[in-house]
């Protein structure tokens, strides 16, 4: 199964020129490495993704950071599934934290969004994981999420979700002592696994693939995604800088 290597740029690149810049970065990164087995998703803010697109970078495939459930109208600042797509976006990040923390987002809400995606062609990553105060309960609160942005999710559909395990009180996080120990992502993995299985079964379960995020860096990717045997990585902060990405991505080969 190749590997996912998810940069969430989140609300960072604030120019044409920072645009223009961070491309050329990628693309020089890029050059004259050998990256198999993994797929580089890059999730620029939305008003980037026209640059992104006509930029092509070889290796790079697009991503977004939300969407809309509905396909088109009278949804001011939204963008639908179909822009996202016609545009050419592969993936689209839902239910991230700071979407259900800034934006109020709920599960039910996240459910919407990723019958939408799946239904208009695109891989939903649905975020999920407890926050700080959560901790104690993670588990519960991990297994609520699923059940609930996963209803009428039907058998021939699940393969296209991709599940991303980050433990809110990780992201971007400075202090290394503040992060999931590799045993804490194995136990997710198999609870998120464990959970799909149940209601996928085993066959359809295992074509799912389960991803870490939360502080993310070259230094604890080994250690952390590799071997909790990840289907990959979310990396937000780091992705922002393209040496870093690629250094990961080039770990996770
Ligand atoms: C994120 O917010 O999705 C994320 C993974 O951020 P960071 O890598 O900065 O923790």
């Amino acid at each position: 199964m190749s590997k996912l290597i998810i940069g969430n740029l989140k609300m960072n690149i604030l120019s044409p020129a920072q645009q223009e810049q961070y491309l050329s970065l990628f693309k020089k990164e890029l050059t004259g490495k050998k990256i198999n087995n993994c797929e580089l998703i890059l999730c620029p803010p939305a008003i980037h993704l026209p640059g992104f697109q006509k930029a092509k970078i070889k290796k790079i495939i697009l991503g977004a950071q939300n969407m809309f459930w509905e396909e088109k109208g009278s949804y001011t600042g939204e963008i639908s599934p179909a822009m996202l797509k016609n545009f050419d976006c592969a993936y689209v990040i839902l239910g991230h934290s700071e979407r259900r923390r800034y934006f109020c987002e709920r599960d039910e809400e996240v459910n919407l969004k990723v019958i939408s995606a799946l239904k208009n062609g695109l891989k939903p990553v649905l975020c999920v994981g407890e926050n700080g105060e959560q901790k104690k309960e993670g588990s519960k609160v991990v297994l609520q999420q699923l059940e609930n942005c996963l209803a009428n999710i039907s058998r021939g559909k699940i393969e296209n979700v991709v599940i991303c395990y980050e433990p809110v009180w990780a992201i971007s996080s400075n202090n290394p002592d503040h992060l999931p120990s590799a045993n804490d992502i194995m136990s997710a993995k198999l609870l998120i696994r464990k959970f799909l299985v149940g209601k996928y079964g085993v066959k359809l379960a295992e074509k799912v693939k389960i991803i870490y995020g939360g502080s993310v860096s070259a230094s604890i990717t080994k250690e952390v995604c590799l071997e909790p045997g990840m289907d990959g990585v979310l990396i937000g902060r780091e992705s922002l800088a393209p040496h870093e990405f690629v250094k990961i991505a080039s770990l996770l080969n």
